[in-house]
């Protein structure tokens, strides 16, 4: 398997290549060349197997000839017994034909363990054997940082640099990040906004000589590796719903495309999908695009799931570049288009997206309708972020007899505050994170300066010295 950028102007890589890369270096993003497929019979058979059963079949073909499989086989099972549920993703019923997948069972209650379990390790395999050390620069809304610092804590071959923006955060989330107490995690509050952090973490990768010092990589989910491990609880959720046999739909809280981009590669797999449906909050700019086939950024509305609160979709450009016949021209000129203008138009509009997608944007006061009656409907509580996917559902373009799927994304106790003021009661955190609350922190408090966090980076990693 060969790995091709969406501005058609970089190399061709194999995964290993892709995976320690990241970003393309003529600014695109890695697709596979082409969707290995999964047969009807395969997916019948997946029904009662286990998570990482079902892992393996998916995420195989995408490694080419990296790994062999008993080593592969380690790696999967290492990963997913970090989860607290033995089914790893559980199914549960809402209502007749409305489920709901929990993908927070992870160390740190967001589905981005998913992907993070997986890649950590698996990165880490790529490293001792190429005899190398790398170091990570994460900007982080809150859930990714987290899931990165749980999943790279303590090996040899990774310094992790994390940037959040102070004062933005939940503290769960904050000290999911800085109470690892391991050495090679650096946990860096910088006083500005997400935007600022991702600024800050863009502008390094683009000095060369930077990048090359401290060899820098990248885990945000622009890495091809981020997209393939979610593809595998989009096959685990259907098959134990009936598919082939019976059509199901898909919602999917989104922010930056990276998670409903792993449900069109299930159906690009073979997985009947029959509609997957982006749930947005009030940063609306996936269902405008999907309305009009005009893609235009507009400023970023903070909201009660900050994780969701994002503009530029990265992912969407990998499903672009695969709808628009794979021509990397037409993407050059649309992402040429979108840092001139903060906009473009997507090739033959709106149909083009409305034949894979469905979307709506949910407003604040429809998110804490929708916990509220959720929890006095079936006694379930839904976090922020998996409410704005339930309230899609209620939406009348998504109200079809077929069986639907919400992703749950986050644990409702990752945000206590939110979830109080919605709900006038404490959710708890699990028991196995209940530590953080009192271990010390490990934060270096930094302002809003390139130079400065560049040197503290130069100085605190290993590949730099
Ligand atoms: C990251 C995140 C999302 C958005 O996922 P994307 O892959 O960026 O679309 C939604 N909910 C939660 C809780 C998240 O952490």
């Amino acid at each position: 398997m060969r790995y091709i950028s969406t501005r058609g102007e970089a190399d061709t890589l194999s995964f290993e290549e892709a995976l320690l890369t990241g970003l393309a270096s003529d600014g695109g993003l890695y697709l596979p060349e082409k969707w290995p497929a999964v047969v009807p019979s395969e997916i019948l058979e997946m029904s009662g197997k286990s998570y990482s059963d079902v892992a393996m079949r998916i995420i195989w073909p995408y490694l080419g000839n990296l790994i062999p499989s008993a080593d592969f086989e380690k790696i999967i099972t290492a990963a997913y017994a970090t989860f607290d549920h033995d089914a790893v993703t559980p199914l549960v019923q809402l209502s007749k034909n409305e489920w709901v997948l929990e993908l927070f069972h992870g160390p740190t209650l967001a589905f981005k363990d998913i992907a993070m379990q997986f890649l950590s390790r698996i990165m880490e395999y790529v490293l001792v054997r190429r005899g190398e050390r790398v170091t990570i620069v994460v900007a982080t809304s809150g859930d990714t940082g987290g899931a990165a610092a749980e999943a790279f804590q303590g090996l040899d071959s990774v310094d992790l640099v994390v940037l959040f923006p102070a004062g933005r955060i939940s503290d769960v989330q904050r000290r999911i990040m800085t109470t690892s107490g391991k050495a090679n995690i650096h946990a860096l509050e910088v006083k500005g906004t997400f935007d600022d952090c991702q600024e800050l973490v863009k502008a390094m990768f683009r000095d060369s000589k930077f990048r090359h010092d401290v060899k820098l990589s990248g885990v945000n989910s622009i890495n091809w590796a981020r997209i393939v491990p979610q593809i595998t609880y989009y096959f685990y959720a259907a098959a134990n719903l009936g598919s082939p046999h019976r059509p199901i739909s898909f919602a999917v809280p989104t922010g930056n495309f990276g998670n409903i981009f792993a449900g069109y590669a299930a159906k690009k797999m073979g997985l009947p999908i029959k509609n997957l449906i982006a749930a947005s909050n009030e940063n609306d700019i996936l269902p405008r695009t999907i309305d009009t086939g005009v893609y235009e950024k507009r400023a970023v509305i903070a909201t009660i799931s900050p994780s969701m609160d994002i503009q530029v979709a990265s992912n969407f450009e990998r499903f672009l570049f695969d709808a628009q016949e794979r021509d990397a021209a037409i993407i050059r000129k649309q992402m040429a288009s979108l840092s001139k203008s903060g906009r473009f138009e997507v090739l033959n509009g709106p149909e083009v997206l409305q034949e894979n997608f469905s979307a709506s944007a949910v407003r604040e006061d429809e998110v804490i309708k929708t916990i509220r009656e959720t929890i006095s409907r079936s006694g379930y509580m839904l976090d922020p972020h998996t409410a704005c996917g339930v309230a899609t559902l209620a939406s009348h373009r998504c109200s079809g007899p077929e069986t639907k799927v919400v992703l749950a994304t986050a644990h409702p106790a990752k945000f206590p505050e939110t979830m109080h003021n919605i709900v006038a009661s404490t959710v708890n955190l699990p028991t196995r994170l209940e530590r953080i609350m009192t271990d010390e922190e490990h934060v270096e408090r930094v302002e809003n300066n390139l130079d400065y966090v560049k040197n503290y980076v130069r100085s605190c990693v290993r590949a730099a010295q």
